[in-house]
């Protein structure tokens, strides 16, 4: 569990994440059927491993949403103990907290709408790149203060 006042952009990012400000619709947690799932790494990070995209979207029209902020019903907080934490790195690799995520995504999102204003391709291109890299190889570094259990 986590106390309500955890901040939902203080979670990790199971995926790379760089397409979350391009998510469409708005998140209703009433139309939800599978939980959003919360796995805790050893080092006491908190990553998602099944709802990325919909965290995306709670957080694109709140970023100070909080967990209390929701059904209890809608999360399921997995324990180290329970699961292979080799195998959940191995599918998501660096996970990185969606504070860091969303303005990267943000920036992408702008950057791609406005592809015509750059003066050539390579220019866009080059800006393109420099965000993804941003959002994509990067070492799993605990930028959040752990939290844990209250
Ligand atoms: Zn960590």
């Amino acid at each position: 569990m986590l106390p309500d006042s955890y901040r939902l952009s203080d979670l990790y990012c199971g995926h790379e994440g760089k397409y979350i400000c391009s998510l469409k619709n708005r998140f209703d947690p009433e139309l939800i059927n599978e939980p959003i799932q919360l796995f805790n790494l050893s080092c006491g990070c908190w990553i998602v491993l099944d709802g990325n995209n919909r965290i995306g979207l709670i957080l694109k029209h709140n970023e100070d949403a909080q967990i209390g902020d929701f059904p209890k019903k809608i999360f399921v907080f997995i324990k180290n103990e329970e699961f292979d934490e080799e195998e959940i790195l191995y599918w998501n690799p660096y996970p990185k907290p969606f504070s860091y995520i969303l303005p990267l995504s943000k920036e992408l999102n702008i950057v791609t709408r406005n592809k015509k204003k750059f003066k050539n391709k390579t220019d866009y291109q080059k800006e393109v790149n420099r965000i993804k890299k941003l959002l994509t190889k990067k070492t799993h570094n605990c930028i959040v203060p752990n939290k844990h259990e209250s």
